[in-house]
């Protein structure tokens, strides 16, 4: 199988990878209405709280912010907040990323193959090699709890002959000049 030249791409995933984690926003808001302030509502925890009662109130939430939309929306917070109540005063949000360390470093390119049919051995049908598939089979636990197993490759689509055919994959170079 012939690597795709067209295909290669440096891979700009590092070790470590880093994923998008909790959004946390932060609330400051002015209270403008009679009697106690709410102290938390939807995702929004009130921290802290200082003004005469009868004067507006300053008040600070924080809030953990989902992946729904309406909080990244600084029209949809005022509006949530105005409900109550409030005047906001300022409305940030941070978001958390969390780095993954692995052992193995991710390859340097990215590539596919160029489809090439193969013919099964079994069969004898002719299909593209990206349609064999591969399997491991678990066949328990041993002794030292380790799970045990093995890897079928290479089978047939149609008829599931394991290694129906002979495929040999290019090697990607150490450099490519992209
Ligand atoms: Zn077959």
């Amino acid at each position: 199988m012939k690597i795709d030249p067209k295909s290669i791409k440096l891979n700009t995933a590092t070790n470590p990878f880093h994923v998008v984690g909790l959004c946390t926003a932060e609330v400051h808001a002015k209270y403008n209405g009679s009697g106690t302030p709410f102290d938390d509502f939807d995702n929004f925890k009130m921290v802290s709280c200082d003004g005469h009662m009868e004067g507006p109130l300053n008040c600070s939430f924080v809030g953990h912010v989902s992946g729904e939309d309406i909080y990244k929306d600084p029209e949809e917070i005022k509006k949530l907040f105005e409900e109550k109540g409030f005047s906001l005063c300022s409305y940030t949000i941070t978001r958390d990323v969390q780095p993954i360390y692995s052992l193995v470093d991710p390859p340097r390119y990215l590539y596919k193959y160029i489809p090439k049919k193969v013919r099964c051995s079994g069969c004898r049908s002719r299909f593209f090699h990206t349609k064999l598939e591969s399997d491991y089979i678990e066949t328990g636990i041993d002794e030292d709890g380790e799970e045990q197993g093995y890897l079928e490759e290479n089978k047939c689509p149609f008829c599931k002959k394991i290694d129906c055919c002979v495929v040999e994959f290019e090697k990607p170079k150490e450099d490519y000049d992209l």
